[in-house]
């Protein structure tokens, strides 16, 4: 799944293609990725709409519209969100296009989770997926005391705690996996069983991580590209995420893969502890 880095690079990409573009049209292939207005009304209501600022919400792309109007897109789980020529092949699984005074923005995804919403910019500030989200990561919002706090408050596993979009927004299980393994800290562990300086030390990881993978332009191990369609390029820097049985690079014990919480999991067993 695209999670923060991915997304992020998406933005920046859009951010310098698409802003000051106009909407000219839209074609919706499969309807029930339109999540909000009717389809129809969608197609009626984006007509026309200048695209003013790209911005991002923990997984969430934002796309500012003329007329007080926010574009609002998921991508979970394999979705892709390519901007390219109008003469570029359309490829199977394509759910949404719209058409811009140059070029199109294309919605791809072959597992049909994506969702896409278009609301007055007043509504969206009440749309309860946005509403709920925890603070950005690489924001100051975002204080080592308000996550040691945080850490400290809950009885879950660690790994569970990152993955939740109400206590830090973006995190997914590629960079939960790296800030445990750069921390040192089984996923497993407690949350409030971590001492002061583990929270600490994760902290920083999850800053780090979160960096290097926009950095890297975001990790394709399956699914994604950024919004040229290009792979990126963090899954040549992973340490532990996606490597089973391959060294750990600090003590050369076989990285392993374990369910945890339901999710696959890598770890170093030697080296998170
Ligand atoms: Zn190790």
């Amino acid at each position: 799944m695209p999670e923060l880095p991915e997304i992020e690079t998406i933005r920046r990409q859009l951010s310098e293609e698409i802003v000051g573009l106009t909407v000219i049209d839209a074609a919706i292939y499969l309807s029930k990725v339109i999540k909000e207005p009717s389809p129809g009304s969608f197609l009626r209501e984006i007509q026309g709409r200048r695209i003013s600022r790209v911005g991002r919400r923990g997984k969430y792309l934002l796309f500012d519209l003329s007329g007080g109007y926010l574009l609002v897109v998921h991508l979970r789980m394999t979705g892709q969100l390519v901007y390219e020529s109008e003469t570029a092949p359309q490829p199977r699984h394509t759910h949404l296009i719209l058409h811009l005074e140059r070029g199109r923005l294309r919605l791809t995804d072959l597992r049909q989770f994506g969702c896409v919403w278009l609301l007055p910019a007043e509504k969206s500030a009440r749309m309860a997926q946005l509403a709920k989200l925890g603070p950005e990561p690489l924001t100051a919002e975002f204080t080592e005391t308000y996550f040691v706090q945080r850490l400290k408050d809950s009885r879950r596993q660690v790994k569970q705690v990152l993955l939740d979009q109400e206590i830090v927004a973006g995190i997914g299980n590629i960079y939960a996996d790296e800030a445990l393994y750069l921390a040192g800290l089984h996923p497993g562990r407690r949350a409030d069983g971590l001492s002061a300086r583990e929270a600490k030390k994760l902290y920083r990881a999850v800053k780090e991580v979160l960096r290097e993978g926009i950095l890297h332009r975001g990790t394709s191990i399956q699914h994604y590209v950024d919004a040229v369609g290009r792979q990126g390029s963090h899954q040549d820097f992973l340490r532990v995420h996606y490597r089973a049985g391959q060294p750990c690079p600090r003590c050369g014990n076989p990285v392993v893969k374990v369910k945890l919480g339901g999710r696959g999991t890598y770890l170093c067993p030697a080296c998170q502890t």
